[in-house]
């Protein structure tokens, strides 16, 4: 006869990086790992994790508690997807209880049941409709609503109804006890006429990378599909999640930040016929739970999501695809640092299933991984269609006078697409009018308080803002070291250019598109409908505008800042720039127009530009990954980066000439080396003073059985206590 356990291992949102144990009542189930219970933890009531189930713990009897409440009946997190959790939590050297968190939607972390509910729906009863209005004279309230409802015979939700009256809900609830009016839900995945666009006919290429994605389907395979901008990758995609969802699979399709366009899903959902869930940061916690759960019950055939969607549960889950997969957007940057493109290659290598990464511009470490035939590469080499790359050409700078950022060569080429009524697009990576306010008399320049930067000008709105610490003042317009009122911008940002363009062509309809511009909610949408309309000749834009949109009439791009991120003190900034100009300039000449690209710098020899005038991303990765090597840099090297800030000017620097103290007891400097400490390349940000300690290994293993022997020592350090320090595995911003 076996014994029941006593003990549950549950996983608690704490900084504690470890499990806490608990009894279980005597009787009762015994939970399953992936269920939540409710536990007194200190002198409060939490949700945990239950990762296990044991017969003893290493603690006494007397100093455990009983778990309060068990608060599911079935796991939600699947075994597999808790062996994924703990695995990235040892990674990431990230909490077992705040990763298995992450996982989870806020409201089930706050210990709500998991029964998804869609949003509420209000209409009226048979009984209702058979009333004289006059029943309900005695509540104008009551009246107006169900006049409103009358009008509306499918029913109201809570968005229209406050548009009735903003005082609904009484009014209201005293409609549902009386009998008037009844409730319904909307199913958590919104019925839509899917599958109505019918697939083109795939070109030879695609044809071919679809096949060998359909030759490894059921098995762990990591395919890199290199397609240059507008060959079709999309496609690509589509056949293979097709073919998943006909044998009855699931697919997870995560995409970047600012990649997941309403245009993007209405794309996929137009061309599958399955339902589609959608996670983004725009959902509220009930719209997520609600697409979660469509999810994790296998409702959903595929869930598109940004980073965070590699934790979604799905049961037949049989392939992820990632969209660009270079881009930054994967990897958290604080908190928990993880990589979703590598957490989802290990849950596909968990869970045996296929994972295809797709670019344009593939990291470093991605095409190198493919060059040493642990990814396999497919490409597309070609743009579909009569499409025709872009003609690429620099315009030096050292030659040229600017009109407020814009060179002649580029006005004119505007000039012309106007005449001919293409569209053109502007990109420049700074917001607001100008990146600093200078005193022409005494040279003082208006600085942030709170960080070692200056603020950036933003004319619209009368205000000098701090781009990294948000702080805002408004803008002066006497200088506050001498008085002088000679005070004028220097450098250009998307407003200024704005400007700027107003002036040079009056005639010309403008769109700007960065993140001041569409700060309210529906203004992206409704800027890239005018784009598309053909309401906008000239767009001026961010790395917003960069990627995945698809304007069959823009024809020109014009690149202003291209030196931005050339020499700069992290070893990627020129792969994120090439990177970056490389989608920028595949917006140009989508359709059967040809397109052209002009790219202003002062360094146009620089073999960035070259390799982007060839249209081989192959050419620059290969010059890119030698020097990679010869500095041992990633993908040559695995790097971790500790962190460390503190109010006080020196406690940073202090608490890491500790850690590094540490290390050299602990490692040979062959296996492992450890750089000197240092100041952050922007030392103060938001009061803070931060710094850092680059970690450089060899070999992965190497690199984490330090960590591991390391981390025991940082947390008894005593100088550690002084500061905020955290650990970075494989950064990717080092700064
Ligand atoms: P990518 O994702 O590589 O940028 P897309 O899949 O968005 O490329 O394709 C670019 C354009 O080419 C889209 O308008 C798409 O509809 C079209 N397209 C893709 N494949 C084909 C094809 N085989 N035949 C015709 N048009 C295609
Ligand atoms: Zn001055
Ligand atoms: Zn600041």
């Amino acid at each position: 006869m076996s014994v029941a356990p006593r003990i549950a291992r549950v996983a608690i949102p704490s900084p504690l990086a470890r499990h806490f144990d608990y009894l279980l009542p005597p009787e009762g189930p015994v939970p399953l790992a992936g269920m939540r219970v409710r536990v007194p933890f200190g002198r409060q009531d939490v949700v945990g994790v239950v990762l296990g189930t044991a017969m003893d713990s290493d603690l006494p009897r007397e100093k455990l508690k009983y778990i309060r409440r068990l608060l599911d009946v079935e796991p939600l997190l699947p075994p597999k997807l808790m062996e994924l959790l703990a695995w990235a939590s040892a990674y990431y050297r990230y909490p077992i209880g705040e990763v298995m968190s992450t996982a989870l939607p806020v409201l089930l972390r706050r210990g709500l049941p998991v029964t998804a509910a869609g949003a509420k729906r209000y209409a009226l009863t048979d009984a209702a409709h058979l009333l004289a209005p006059e029943v309900f004279k005695r509540s104008p309230l009551q009246q107006r609503l169900v006049r409103a409802l009358t009008e509306h015979s499918e029913g109201l939700g809570a968005a229209a109804l406050a548009e009735v009256a903003e005082n609904w809900r009484d009014a209201m609830k005293r409609l549902v006890t009386r009998g008037y009016v009844r409730i319904s839900e909307e199913p958590c995945l919104p019925v839509r006429p899917a599958g109505q666009h019918l697939a083109p006919q795939l070109t030879v290429a695609q044809e071919e990378s679809g096949a060998v994605i359909q030759a490894v389907a059921g098995k762990f395979a990591c395919l890199l599909l290199l397609g240059v901008t507008g060959s079709g990758k999309t496609e690509v995609y589509l056949r293979a999640i097709g073919e998943v969802i006909a044998r009855g699979g699931q697919v997870l399709v995560l995409v970047p930040e600012i990649g997941l366009t309403p245009q993007l899903v209405t794309r996929f959902e137009g061309r599958l016929n399955a339902p589609v869930a959608v996670l983004h940061s725009g959902l509220n916690e009930n719209e997520r739970l609600c697409a979660w759960q469509t999810a994790r019950t296998g409702q959903a055939a595929v869930v598109i999501g940004t980073r965070s969607a590699v934790y979604t549960p799905m049961p037949n889950l049989a392939l992820i695809i990632i969209d660009e997969e270079h881009d930054a957007s994967f990897k958290q940057q604080d908190g928990f640092r993880y990589h979703a493109r590598d957490v989802a290659i290990k849950r596909a290598r968990l869970e045996n299933f296929p994972v295809l990464l797709g670019s344009a511009t593939p990291a470093l470490e991605s095409l190198h991984n493919a060059q040493q035939g642990r990814y396999q590469l497919l490409s597309l080499p070609e743009r579909t269609g009569a499409a025709q790359p872009p003609r690429v050409a620099l315009l030096d700078l050292k030659r040229l006078k600017l009109n407020e950022g814009i060179s002649p060569p580029l006005i004119e080429a505007l000039q012309e697409r106007l005449q001919r009524k293409e569209q053109s697009l502007l990109f420049l990576n700074r917001r607001g009018f100008a990146p600093v306010l200078m005193c022409h008399d005494c040279g003082w320049l208006a600085p942030c308080k709170r960080c070692d930067a200056r603020l950036t000008i933003h004319q619209r709105s009368h205000k000098l803002r701090c781009h990294h610490c948000g702080a805002e003042e408004q803008l002066t317009t006497a200088c506050p070291a001498c008085g002088s009122s000679k005070l004028h911008g220097i450098g250009e940002g998307t407003e200024r250019i704005e400007t700027a363009l107003m002036r040079l062509f009056p005639q010309a309809r403008i769109e700007r598109i960065d993140r001041d511009s569409t700060r309210r909610k529906g203004s992206l949408e409704e800027k890239l409908r005018r784009v598309h309309a053909g309401e906008a000749d000239i767009l001026v834009g961010t790395q917003m505008l960069a990627k995945g949109h698809d304007f069959p009439n823009l024809t020109l791009v014009g690149v202003l800042n291209a030196d931005q991120g050339l020499y700069s003190a992290d070893f990627r900034s020129e792969e994120r720039l090439v990177q970056q100009l490389v989608q920028v300039a595949g917006r140009a000449g989508r359709a059967g127009k040809p397109g052209e690209v002009l790219i202003q710098t002062f360094h146009p020899d620089n073999p960035a530009f070259a390799a982007l005038a060839h249209h081989d991303y192959r050419e620059f990765a290969n010059y890119a990954l030698a020097e990679r090597q010869a500095a041992h840099y990633p993908p040559f090297a695995h790097l971790a980066l500790l962190r460390a800030e503190s109010p006080k000017p020196d406690a940073a620097l202090a608490f890491l000439r500790a850690a590094h103290g540490h290390a050299e007891v602990l490692v040979a400097a062959e296996v492992v080396q450890l750089m000197d400490p240092v100041p952050s390349p922007m030392e103060r940000r938001a009061g803070r003073y931060r710094a850092q300690l680059l970690v450089q290994a060899g070999a992965r293993k190497a690199l984490h059985d330090f960590l591991s022997a390391w981390l025991l020592q940082l947390e008894n350090e005593k100088l550690g206590r002084k500061v905020r320090w955290s650990l970075d595995v494989d950064p990717l911003e080092m700064y």
